[in-house]
C-alpha cells in the first residue's frame, strides 16, 4: 500500500494564489462561520485561518450565532461591501436550512458552490465555483492516476458538498462516473471496478480488502473522531499487504481542498477587481 500526502500538491496551489493575490494587488476578505464548540470544526478553522496568511488572505473566523440569527447575519455579510466572500462551515446550527443559507448569503461571495446560480453552472458543465472539497479530489486524483479521460470512477456518498459537485466535475473530466450512497444494495460490486474510488461516507472501516481491485487509487475524504483520533473510511490495516494507493487522513485530502478553498477566495475577489 502507498500513503498520498496532499501537502506538496497544496503548497503548489497556495503559491498560485499568492502570485494571483500580488497581481490583484490587495488582500482579499473572507469571513468563515463555524461552529467553535465543535474542536474539529474549530482547528479546522484555526489551520484556514495561518493558510490564508500565508498567502495574502485576510480571513477571519466567527461563530455562528444561534439559530433564530443566522439568516440575519449572513444578509449583513451579504450586504458587507469590504467582504469579498463568506464560507459557512457544515454542519450548520441545527434548525438553519441550507438552501436559505445559500439563497440568503446569495452567489457573489459564495465560495463552496453551495448557492443555486453557483450549482446550477457546474451541473450545466459550464465554468463554475465548485466546493473546495470536490476541486481538491480531481486535482489529487490527477495528480496520482494522470488524465482522468475514460477512467472509471466510483464515488462513495452523494452529500451536496462532496459527491454530488465531484461527479459534475468528473463528467466534465472524461471520467465514467458511478455515484453510490447509504442505499445502494452491493457497494463491492461496484468499487471492485473502479480504477479509483473516491469514499466520503463517513464510516470508519467501511472500505476493505473485498472493495478493491489491485492497482486501485482510493482518496479517503471522510474525517472520523473516534478513541484512535482522526480516521477515514479506509480499513488501512486490512489493506497493508495490497497493492493500492491511499491517500492520508487527515493530511490528503485535508490540505488540498484548503488550498482550493483559498483559491476559490482569491478567485471572488478577482473577479469583484480591485
Ligand atoms: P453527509 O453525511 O452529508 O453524506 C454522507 C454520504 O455518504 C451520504 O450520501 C450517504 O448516503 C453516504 N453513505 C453513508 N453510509 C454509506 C454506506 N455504508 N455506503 C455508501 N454510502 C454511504 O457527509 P458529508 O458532509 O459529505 O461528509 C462526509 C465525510 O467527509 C465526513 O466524514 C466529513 O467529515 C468529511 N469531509 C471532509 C472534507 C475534507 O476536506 N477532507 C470536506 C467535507 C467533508
Amino acid at each position: 500500500m502507498r500513503i498520498f500526502n496532499g501537502t506538496a500538491l497544496a503548497a503548489r496551489l497556495n503559491a498560485e494564489t499568492q502570485a494571483r493575490v500580488a497581481e490583484l494587488g490587495r488582500a482579499p476578505r473572507c469571513r468563515v462561520l463555524l461552529d467553535g464548540s465543535n474542536a474539529g470544526m474549530a482547528a479546522y478553522g484555526a489551520r484556514l485561518a495561518d493558510s490564508a496568511v500565508a498567502a495574502g488572505i485576510d480571513l477571519e473566523t466567527e461563530s455562528y450565532p444561534q439559530a433564530a440569527e443566522v439568516l440575519p447575519r449572513l444578509a449583513t455579510l451579504a450586504a458587507d461591501a469590504t467582504l469579498d466572500a463568506v464560507a459557512t462551515l457544515y454542519p450548520l446550527p441545527a434548525g438553519v436550512d441550507p438552501l436559505q443559507a445559500a439563497l440568503t448569503l446569495g452567489a457573489a461571495k459564495d465560495i463552496d458552490g453551495l448557492h443555486p446560480e453557483n450549482a446550477g453552472l457546474l451541473a450545466l458543465g459550464a465554468p463554475a465555483r465548485a466546493p473546495a472539497t470536490a476541486r481538491a479530489c480531481r486535482l489529487i486524483a490527477e495528480d496520482i492516476a494522470g488524465p482522468l479521460t475514460g477512467r472509471e470512477v466510483v464515488l462513495v456518498g452523494a452529500s451536496r458538498i462532496v459527491g454530488r459537485p465531484l461527479a459534475q466535475l468528473l463528467l466534465d473530466a472524461g471520467a465514467t462516473v458511478t455515484l453510490t450512497h447509504a442505499d445502494t444494495r452491493d457497494l463491492a460490486a461496484h468499487t471492485r471496478g473502479a480504477e479509483i474510488v473516491i469514499t466520503a461516507a463517513g464510516r470508519a472501516g467501511l472500505i476493505g480488502p473485498d472493495h478493491l481491485a489491485d492497482g486501485t487509487v482510493v482518496l479517503d475524504v471522510s474525517i472520523n473522531r473516534g478513541a484512535h483520533g482522526v480516521i477515514g473510511d479506509v480499513d488501512l490495516a486490512a489493506l497493508a499487504d495490497r497493492d493500492v494507493t491511499v491517500t492520508h487522513v487527515p493530511d490528503g485530502v485535508g490540505p488540498v481542498t484548503t488550498g482550493c478553498l483559498l483559491a476559490n477566495i482569491a478567485a471572488t475577489a478577482c473577479e469583484a477587481g480591485s
